[in-house]
């Protein structure tokens, strides 16, 4: 069974997500742990959360994906804005463990003219000093489209953090297919041999999630554009093939096309049709 959703408004809570994610087909979603721009979290509500987690086992929603804020930087040149991605993923990964066998996903940001190994070094301590060993959190890089001085849109820099986390057992990547698109992986036209490569850098037993998004640009843009599902240089056959790859079709789905639930609704079915079990 495809594992499918789409990211959700997190407003109204864990409960509303999950019956919203059931209309339309899904069996998991993705959702910002706070405003994406930053800011204060809504307080969990324990009861909210309880009713959630017996909605979600009677409906077999599993495997969501909390998204951290965007505009977080663990590795900006100011100790400040440094300081707050750190606090702010610090208080996400204490809020997840309400719901825990889950993942958070975090962009791991932009090295801002210090050069990627002073961004790669920065990320990896900030991780060093938010990871616990008792969490029941995967925390995962995602692949990024090497937008500005963004840091992972190379398979090899996120080998480097990943190499330099102690409690690495805690990580995960997940790949955004619009992304790795437009950092110059052809999934198009040689989507086997971009997998070996994820597997031979980084190992695909460190994937964990795939971000379904078509693309408005083409290959090696670096633009970070989503498209809906077919309305982009991708094309919706490459994305049905991404879905049902033996490596991939296993793994949790998580479209973040420009759509409103209606439009996601109709991708949901899409790629449930064209999925072989
Ligand atoms: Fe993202
Ligand atoms: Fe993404
Ligand atoms: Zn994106």
């Amino acid at each position: 069974m495809l594992t499918i959703g789409c990211h959700l408004s997190s407003s109204k809570g864990y409960l509303a997500m999950g019956k919203e994610a059931v209309k339309i087909d899904a069996n998991t979603f993705q959702f910002f742990t706070r405003n994406p721009r930053g800011g204060n979290a809504k307080a969990i509500v324990p009861s909210d959360v309880e009713a959630y987690l017996a909605f979600a086992r009677e409906h077999g929603i599993h495997q969501i994906l909390a998204h951290a804020p965007y505009t977080l930087n663990a590795c900006s040149a100011d100790e400040g804005l440094r300081d707050f991605a750190r606090r702010t993923m610090a208080d996400d990964l204490e809020r997840m463990e309400f719901t825990p066998g889950n993942c958070y996903n975090f962009h791991p940001g932009s090295h801002v003219k210090q050069g990627v190994e002073t961004g790669i070094r920065l990320i990896a301590e900030m991780l060093n000093q938010i990871l616990k060993p008792e969490q029941r959190t995967t925390v995962l890089l995602e692949t990024m489209a090497g937008k500005g001085s963004e840091v992972g849109s190379r398979f090899e820099e996120l080998r480097e953090i990943l190499d330099r986390v102690e409690l690495s057992h805690h990580m995960g990547v997940c790949l955004d297919t619009c992304h790795v698109w437009d950092g110059g992986y052809d999934i198009v036209h040689h989507l086997d041999e971009v997998l070996d490569e994820f597997d031979r850098v980084i190992g695909l037993n460190r994937l964990k999630a795939i971000h379904l998004n078509d693309s408005l640009n083409p290959l090696g843009a670096r633009k970070d554009r989503h498209a809906k599902i077919g309305e982009g240089h991708i094309g919706a056959d490459a994305l049905i093939r991404v879905t049902n790859h033996p490596a991939l079709k296993h793994l949790p789905f998580y479209l973040e096309t420009p759509n409103e639930l209606e439009g996601y609704q109709a991708e949901i079915a899409l790629m449930r049709k064209c999925y072989q079990e």
